[in-house]
């Protein structure tokens, strides 16, 4: 792949003398010159707001917010009505679960989620099953962290309502074989949500083959801006789904007692929406279509992993989560516990070395806790990752000092 690193002036960088090591890129990505530079463009060469100014500033900034959209719509394989911007994968999951769960399920319903999902994932469902008197119910993780799909059957059944799964796990790295699960809340009749929030980055994704219902996403995991996620809803759900936020923007008709809504996508995009970083994100996407071949990058970010993997398993006082050999042929993140050592203190001694790493629970509390663990440390990989990064942070780990 090229050597795209020159791109992101962040990269340049010394941390504590070293030079930076970013490998938090599953938190979220850097942004290319290209990116940033788009953004004060826009801010600088006059914008104004977008479907209100009859003006020339004003009909540039729309159709500027539109061609976002249609980039985004076109990389994902969706319709540009199907494509709603939101802050990110967080709201775009809010959104469901409030304007489609509340609206939808009653008591005894199921909610079929994953022992794998993100908060982001899960306790927006938490809510709609404690308001709706709806019951939660969960795929479990076996012993790998992969999910245990041989009794898939008996778990989403006619009961289930609905459906939420996270494609590629924040935690454990872990690929989920969606279009089986797909394919079983198809055959129950209940829609399903893919937590696509650590795959669009890193693998092509086509919405209209996978034929999920709702699909989520952030901007700022795949070299965008913060502030801009992205909400596909199959149009087959437009008559099921009511606005989720009312106001100016998303109406077509309006009288001191009632109102009428535009066609989505508008209908779904109340207030003035994320322009900025609509349109940043717009730019993100031809930087990554015009660099990145993606059956490439993750050949390169497996490539990491394995190299990363191997390195670790010399060490005996670190243990490596999740899938191990999924992970060196497709992954792109590799979490560990250190022994001895708290996450923190672990990532706090890479920083030293200018190696920035995430440690926690990684929003992921519940699957923590069933691991039997408080924290771990994960290295996340991305475009602009190298070899050498990863020779620097076996050769550093090494020397972890135990306490
Ligand atoms: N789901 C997954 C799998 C994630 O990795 C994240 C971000 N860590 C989210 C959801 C939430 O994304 P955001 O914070 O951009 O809303």
């Amino acid at each position: 792949m090229k050597d795209l690193r020159k791109d992101f002036p962040a990269l340049q960088q010394k941390i504590n003398d070293h030079p930076l090591i970013y490998v938090d890129n599953a938190a979220t990505t850097q942004n290319p010159k290209v990116v940033t530079d788009r953004l004060a463009q826009f801010y600088n060469e006059g914008y104004a707001n977008t479907f209100r100014g009859v003006y020339g500033l004003g009909e540039k900034t729309t159709a500027a917010y539109e061609q976002a959209r249609l980039k985004v719509a076109e990389f994902i394989g969706a319709d540009p009505q199907e494509t709603i911007f939101t802050q990110g994968t967080t709201e775009s999951i809010n959104f469901v679960a409030t304007a489609w769960g509340l609206n939808h399920l009653k008591a005894g319903d199921e909610i079929v989620l994953t022992e794998l999902e993100h908060h982001a994932n899960l306790i927006p469902w938490q809510q709609v099953a404690q308001k709706t008197g709806a019951i939660l119910k969960f795929i479990s993780i076996s012993e790998d962290g992969t999910l245990n799909l041989d009794n898939l059957d008996s778990i989403i059944t006619s009961k289930t309502k609905f459906v939420g799964c996270i494609q590629i796990s924040n935690a454990l790295g872990t690929t989920v074989d969606i279009k089986r699960i797909i394919k079983a809340a198809r055959a129950v009749g209940a829609p399903i949500l893919i937590d696509a929030a650590q795959s669009v980055p890193h693998i092509k994704i086509d919405v209209h083959e996978l034929d999920c219902d709702f699909l989520a996403f952030s901007g700022h995991k795949m070299c965008g801006p913060t502030g801009i996620g992205v909400l596909y809803i199959a149009k087959r759900m437009f008559d099921s789904v009511p606005p989720y936020q009312f106001g100016g923007g998303m109406l077509s008709h309006a009288t001191y007692e009632t109102a009428t809504w535009l066609k989505p996508p508008h209908r779904y995009e109340a207030g003035t929406p994320p322009i900025a970083q609509a349109i940043g994100l717009g730019t993100a996407i031809d930087y990554l279509e015009q660099n990145v071949d993606f059956e490439a990058l993750k050949a390169d970010e497996a490539s990491l992993c394995a190299q990363l993997i191997e390195g670790l398993e010399k060490m005996d006082h670190i243990r490596i989560l999740g899938p191990i050999d999924q992970l060196k042929k497709e992954g792109h993140l590799v979490s560990f516990v250190a022994e001895g050592m708290h996450a923190h203190d672990v990532a706090a001694y890479l920083d030293s070395y200018g190696i920035a790493v995430r440690a926690g629970h990684f929003c992921a509390q519940p699957l923590f806790t069933k691991l039997g663990l408080d924290a771990a440390v994960r290295v996340s990989f991305y475009l602009y990752n190298t070899p050498q990064e990863v020779d620097k942070i076996i050769s550093v780990l090494k020397d972890l000092p135990r306490i």
